[in-house]
């Protein structure tokens, strides 16, 4: 099962016009556009797996099958619980849509840029920031 990315979203890269402030309500709305139709492929996405896990379930009364489906219902749990976080994410981000937070670097305040937003909508940091964290997290394992 192939991970849901937003390169799989149609929208139109959001063209920002010479008198417009950072996330004005034209583009909070771009991106919460952006949001929902991402959760709704997702919850399209659990629905299917939740129908292959019970059908799974039904069709495989020999017990040699059943190590295999064992090992299936653990992959798709683990899928389940990737899309229940992202799922959680989105919503996260479309609660600092509402509250007009959204774009901005926890850490620093920065703007974190329409760009690279629409590459990823869930992005709470900006690319310093999270480069600095990444690097931060590379130096912890190394240790
Ligand atoms: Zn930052």
């Amino acid at each position: 099962m192939s991970e849901t990315n937003t390169t799989e979203l149609i929208f139109t890269p959001y063209q920002i016009s010479e008198a417009e402030e950072y996330m004005s309500e034209a583009q909070l709305e771009h991106f919460r556009q952006i949001l929902w139709q991402w959760k709704k492929k997702l919850m399209a996405e659990v629905d299917r797996t939740m129908h292959h896990l019970q059908d799974d379930a039904v069709h495989f009364p020999d017990p040699n099958d059943c190590a295999t489906l064992e090992e299936e219902f653990s992959i798709e749990l683990r899928t389940r619980d990737r899309e229940r976080k992202l799922t959680q994410k989105i919503d996260m981000a479309i609660r600092t849509i509402d509250s007009k937070e959204y774009g901005f670097c926890i850490n620093c305040g920065a703007e974190i840029g329409l760009r690279r937003l629409e590459a990823r909508p869930t992005a709470t940091q900006c690319i310093d920031c999270k480069t600095q964290d990444e690097i931060r997290e590379k130096q912890r394992a190394m240790r």
